[in-house]
């Protein structure tokens, strides 16, 4: 019953659905079979280091492989055009496997000055500790990145489009200041999922994703995955998954996969409510600006054109008015939103939008000075709304935000 799906001859809404699968040898079932089994039975004694697992190894233990789990892997993988894909607890796994894997005492790690918050707090409060030295830089100014290169420099984390402000950062430009430097680039593509942009052909040596988001697509699971090329990750998994025990449940792999398979479908579907709601936010006298890479009026709308293949439904604004306005509206909306829920987190089929203010964000997350600290208030202001559109009718939502801005 195996099939063979030359996974370079076909589309991205095939792949997404069969890549990774075949229909199980024992029953014919189409579906894919969650296997909970942690121990796998051996017909013979054999070795037990993580050292000497490779991929045609037989499973033995969940921890260091899992069928359910290798089924994501290979989707994910083909999906980016990997050679191969790691999948973890969490997105933050996923983060601090490529950190913790490439870094050492004595390390210059170079990060997005916006990034997601648990990777600004992981990367300002933890490495330093272990003796990594830390550059915050705005990578989507390439000659500020280029100046923070140091000879000691041997990773650049970008996060592209970045959480919550939409700034681009050129992956092509970044991975060309990298490997200058013998440093390798992590790309954090949360936001644009494998189906808008596809760092590693664009010269990335890594690309991470929260499978909470986009990929699992439905709320329902906290994953996360690195892909890149099988010499990389293998040790990844050796290192992290083995060793740190980041091992991400087969229940929560199988479904993030079945998420995955509609994956293409779905985010032809958020970026185009996104760019109705964009227009609309942005023809809105209340609204002071939109930060959307499909809008015409993004900054970056030209890069966002070479690098991206879908602008997904991330975007985020900013309302006229002060701080305590901003407060006030996001008061109003966790009270009486019909349909959007007043939530974290994005990516789902469900709208989520919430309220993040440029003083809290910079106490706690970013604590960012002169002019990395003034480009972010020329994006977000006293405070952006990050809004994540999902698969509701576009009109649906546009009145559940008109009634409450
Ligand atoms: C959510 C998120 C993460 C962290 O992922 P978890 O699955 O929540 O651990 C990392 N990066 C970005 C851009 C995210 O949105």
């Amino acid at each position: 019953m195996a099939r063979n799906l030359d996974i370079k001859a076909v589309g991205p809404r095939t792949l997404a659905i069969h890549a990774g699968e075949q229909p199980d040898p024992a029953t014919g079932a189409s579906s894919p079979n969650i296997v909970m089994s942690t121990t796998f039975v051996k017909e013979k004694p054999e070795g037990f280091s993580a050292y000497e697992l490779t991929d045609e190894s037989p499973f033995v233990y969940t921890r260091w492989a899992n069928p359910t789990v290798r089924l994501l892997e290979a989707k994910v993988a083909a999906l980016e055009g990997a050679e191969a894909a790691s999948a973890f607890a969490s997105g933050m796994a996923a983060a601090s496997a490529i950190l913790f894997a490439e870094l050492s005492s004595g390390d210059h790690l170079i990060v997005s000055d916006v990034a997601y918050a648990g990777i600004a707090e992981l990367t300002r409060d933890t490495l330093p500790r272990m003796g990594v030295a830390v550059s915050k830089v705005d990578t989507s100014d390439l000659d500020a990145l280029a100046a923070a290169v140091r000879p000691e420099t041997k990773l650049i984390f970008i996060d592209t489009p970045c959480n919550p402000l939409l700034r681009l950062t050129d992956i092509a430009a970044a991975a060309g200041i990298a490997h200058d430097a013998g440093a390798r680039l992590a790309v954090d593509s949360t936001f644009a999922s494998p189906v808008g942009c596809n760092p590693l052909a664009l010269g990335a040596d890594y690309v991470m994703h929260s499978a909470t988001k986009y990929i699992g697509g439905h709320g329902d699971a906290v994953g996360g995955l690195v892909c890149g090329a099988s010499a990389l990750i293998r040790p990844l998994i050796s290192e992290a998954i083995v060793h740190y025990g980041g091992v991400i449940s087969p229940f929560n792999a199988w479904l993030i996969a079945r998420g995955a398979a509609t994956l293409p479908l779905r985010m032809k579907a958020h970026q185009e409510s996104a760019l109705a709601l964009a227009r609309w936010l942005e023809g809105d006298a209340r609204v002071a600006r939109v930060n959307y890479p499909g809008l015409q009026s993004h900054p970056q709308h030209a890069l966002a054109r070479r690098q991206m293949t879908n602008f997904s439904g991330m975007m985020s604004f900013r309302l006229k008015g002060t701080e305590a306005d901003g407060l006030a509206v996001a008061e109003r909306m966790a009270g009486e939103l019909g349909i959007i829920h007043y939530a974290v987190s994005l990516g789902h089929h469900r709208s989520l939008i919430c309220w993040l203010p440029t003083s809290a964000m910079m106490e706690n997350s970013f604590r960012l000075e002169g002019a990395q600290a003034a480009a972010y208030r020329e994006w977000a202001g006293p405070g952006l709304f990050r809004l994540s559109v999902g698969l509701e009718d576009a009109e649906d939502l546009i009145r559940d935000l008109d009634a409450v801005l």
